[in-house]
């Protein structure tokens, strides 16, 4: 899928809106905790402070519902930009109205604004056309750059291309190369590892990937409700009951394609999740009824790693156990470092956003991987075989 992108004379001087994604997670004392998102726009915002052009950057920041609520002020975001840039960043306390203008023409060439959160207005969440056209009115171009937004159609994720020249920024032309090739074209054996804690989050893209797909391994909390439907004792661990009847006919569906389904054969369990719980590993048709399994187990470890060795194509979205406790962190690690391993002999590994994205990032091996994405939902609905919103507008 090609993206329209923007060219040196479309932007030279220009005054553009630039919707990135700066929901950061913010400190009780209102810093920026994790500026990861902010950091993945720096190369556009550069780029276009190069030309020349004045620029303005908009987006949301938490869910303020409509209503204006200081908890919830892009103010942080934009002192943490000044100082990843190492240059002044004005903040514009509204996204629409005459404070806009002002700021905008008063800013110098290649100089930088962030507006105030686009969700302190009802209109935004509604893609209502006015607000789209009060957003954009001040401007020359727009470029959408928030992939983690596309799936949304908001005014400033949607309406705001109709209303200027409107472009895809780099970021969301990275996401949607990546992620694109291994939904679209993908070398094949091709492997889906899914895991995470709901099934019912991950029908759809098990459905759209299966005529494509040589492996599926699931793991984590979905798993169970897999074992189940195979008869499996699975105890107290996570169990989607009215999604059992899915999982009966997806194995059913695999074996007809001559797809592979992958489910853990031990499990970690333990009564709790806790620092000190009592782990122990369990055979995966054997859990006791008092236990939930919280993580795969080292006979599954290489039995999935195995079945990726020879993976040209990997997708992955769902950690294997809840890695966020280190005493279940060892499946969702030990898969990172296959994928790790294998995109060094060649295998293009595709990480979706959200909870995957955090294990990769938590074992330091975002870097060796092919693409983490920086989108949960967008890159789920995009892995479903949905046209986001936010990029249909530019797809030439
Ligand atoms: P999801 O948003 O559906 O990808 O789920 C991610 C969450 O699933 C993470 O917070 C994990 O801690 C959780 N998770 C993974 N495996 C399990 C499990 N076996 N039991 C309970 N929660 C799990």
């Amino acid at each position: 899928m090609k993206l329209k992108t923007f060219s040196p004379q479309d932007i030279a001087g220009k005054k553009v809106l630039v919707r990135v994604d700066f929901n950061v997670p913010l400190t009780g004392d209102g810093r920026v905790s994790d500026a990861t998102r902010i950091n993945a726009h720096v190369p556009l915002i550069e780029e276009l402070s190069r030309a020349g052009a004045r620029i303005a950057l908009c987006s949301h920041l938490g869910r303020p519902k409509g209503q204006v609520n200081q908890k919830y002020t892009l103010r942080p975001a934009a002192d943490e930009l000044a100082k990843i840039i190492g240059r002044p960043v004005a903040f514009v306390p509204d996204c629409i109205g005459p404070d806009v203008p002002s700021a905008v023409s008063s800013l110098p060439a290649g100089g930088v604004a962030v507006l105030e959160n686009l969700r302190f207005y009802a209109e935004e969440e509604k893609n209502d056309a006015d607000f789209a056209r009060k957003l954009t009115a001040p401007f020359d171009v727009f470029i959408m750059d928030a992939f983690s937004a596309a799936h949304r159609a908001h005014a400033s994720t949607r309406a705001a291309a109709d209303c200027l020249p409107s472009f895809a920024g780099p970021l969301l032309i990275r996401e949607i190369e990546m992620l694109s090739a291994a939904r679209d074209n993908p070398k094949h054996p091709f492997v889906l590892i899914l895991g995470g804690a709901k099934v019912s989050d991950k029908i759809s893209v098990i459905e759209n990937l299966m005529a494509k797909v040589d492996t599926i391994i699931i793991g984590g909390g979905m798993a169970f409700t897999f074992q189940k439907a195979r008869g499996y004792e699975i105890g107290h661990s996570l169990c989607e009951s009215e999604k059992l009847d899915f999982a009966g006919e997806m194995e059913d569906r695999a074996k007809a394609k001559g797809v592979k389904i992958l489910l853990p054969v031990d499990v970690k369990v333990a009564s709790e999740v806790s620092a000190d719980a009592a782990v122990k590993t369990v055979p995966a048709d054997a859990i006791p009824s008092d236990l939930m399994g919280l993580d795969i187990g080292p006979e599954t470890v290489r039995n999935f790693a195995g079945a990726l060795q020879n993976a040209a194509t990997v997708l992955w979205n769902g950690p294997m156990g809840v890695f966020e406790n280190p005493l279940f962190a060892a499946g969702t690690r030990a898969i990172g470092e296959t994928l790790a391993e294998i995109t060094r002999s060649g295998a293009m590994t595709v990480v979706g956003g959200g909870d995957s994205a955090a294990a990769i990032v938590q074992f330091g091996l975002e870097k060796e991987v092919s693409h983490v994405s920086t989108g949960g939902g967008a890159s789920l609905e995009f892995f479903e075989g949905r046209m986001l919103p936010g990029v249909e507008p530019y797809v030439l």
